[in-house]
């Protein structure tokens, strides 16, 4: 099959079970959702399939266009188009914003001949997304608003251009305009590409107009 399939996967994390037999399958170029409860191994489950080393794949298989990539390193799944926007993006002091995205671009064998250009379409998104100012020779992340690394976290997809982008809780830390802006960035990519959208808010997820959203867990529902 062509896509990303999620074969029976169990994972675990220090000897402890977070997620049992989960099957998933992802298509090219589809919107879908992901959600569950706090706790349910949402974020579990894209780290896993990005190839966290904080996560244990005890059974089951990762399948991408039918081949085998449940072993394979994280740096050689980007290599073949997946990409994670993680819920906790990080400061990395001491490593340029710029070099990054070139080091990164040159790892997915996209490599850059004339940055500007990669360095002026980010910008225009940047602007679109509301970064008061978004600078590239600074540090990555570093001295960034909550809000604004997950729309940093954005900008690397936009300049990635990945087959699969797995999206965790993009909407949390933005204000109103701000996740406006957001939708209307995903909601007119000008590239082809699947979104795994994880977030709280299904009305969120339901204004990319999603194929399907995958539930994951037991939903409770409070009894007050
Ligand atoms: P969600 O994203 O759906 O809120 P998570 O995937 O973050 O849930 O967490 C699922 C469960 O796995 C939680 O109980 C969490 O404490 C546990 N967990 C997640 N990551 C780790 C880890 N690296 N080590 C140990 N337990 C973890
Ligand atoms: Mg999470």
């Amino acid at each position: 099959m062509r896509g990303l399939e999620i074969r029976r996967l169990t994972i675990e994390a220090d000897n402890r079970p977070i997620l049992k037999d989960i099957s998933l399958t992802f298509e090219d170029q589809v919107i879908y959702g992901l959600v569950g409860h706090n706790g349910s191994g949402k974020s579990t489950l894209v780290n896993t399939i990005m190839g966290s080393p904080d996560y244990q794949i005890t059974s089951g298989q990762i399948l991408l266009d039918g081949q085998d990539i449940t072993r394979l390193p994280s740096y050689q799944r980007a290599r073949l188009g997946l990409f994670l926007a993680s819920q906790y993006p990080v400061e990395i002091t001491g490593l340029n914003y710029g070099d990054f995205l070139k080091a990164s671009l040159n790892n997915l064998h996209q490599p850059v001949e004339n940055f500007v250009d990669v360095a002026t379409r980010l910008n225009k998104v940047a602007k679109e997304l509301g970064f008061a100012s978004f600078d590239l020779s600074r540090d990555l992340n570093v001295g960034f608003s909550g809000g604004e690394k997950k729309k940093s976290e954005i900008l690397q997809m936009i300049a990635f251009k990945p087959r699969f982008a797995f999206l965790d809780e993009p909407d949390s830390g933005l204000d109103k305009i701000s996740l406006k802006k957001l939708i209307n960035i995903l909601s007119k990519l000008d590239y082809p590409t699947t979104l795994v959208v994880i977030s709280h808010h299904e009305s969120v997820i339901n204004q990319l107009k999603p194929l399907k959203i995958y539930r994951l867990g037991e939903e409770h529902e409070p009894s007050w």
